[in-house]
């Protein structure tokens, strides 16, 4: 079979421009994984907003550890499961929990008088200690 020249200007054999068909496919491959991670990148945003305590000006590497925390407590994980989780026994706030967020952050939760662990506050390191270095003697 002789090669034709399609209208698209490629020329080729078949019916059809297979030239054209190939890049069509590429296209919605590209577009298809666009659209995925915009969705993806919105959903993260939606958890971040809706976390009940305050990720946005956090690192995003802290941001979606601290999400998976709290999605963790949420599901009722005792904290002493929880790796580098601590209470600030030595402060007199038993009912606070500390988590490490890599080297940098922390996660503090306070158990309520139900038992209830409930997230309360993300941050760095520094103003954690300012936050909640209570020292009593
Ligand atoms: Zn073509």
């Amino acid at each position: 079979m002789a090669r034709k020249l399609f209208q698209c200007g490629h020329t080729g054999k078949g019916k059809y421009c297979h030239e054209c068909e190939r890049l069509h496919k590429e296209s919605a491959v590209i577009h298809a994984h666009e659209e995925y991670r915009k969705v993806v990148k919105r959903e993260r945003r939606a958890r971040i907003i809706a976390a009940p305590v305050s990720l946005i000006c956090l690192p995003s590497d802290v941001q979606d550890e601290a999400l998976t925390l709290i999605e963790t407590i949420k599901k009722g994980t005792r904290c002493h499961k929880i790796l580098h989780a601590k209470r600030l026994l030595k402060s007199g706030q038993r009912d606070v929990i500390s988590i490490k967020i890599g080297w940098g952050h922390r996660l503090v939760c306070r158990e309520q008088p139900s038992g209830e662990v409930l997230p309360e506050w993300v941050g760095s390191h520094e103003a954690y200690n300012k936050r909640y270095s209570k020292i009593v003697c």
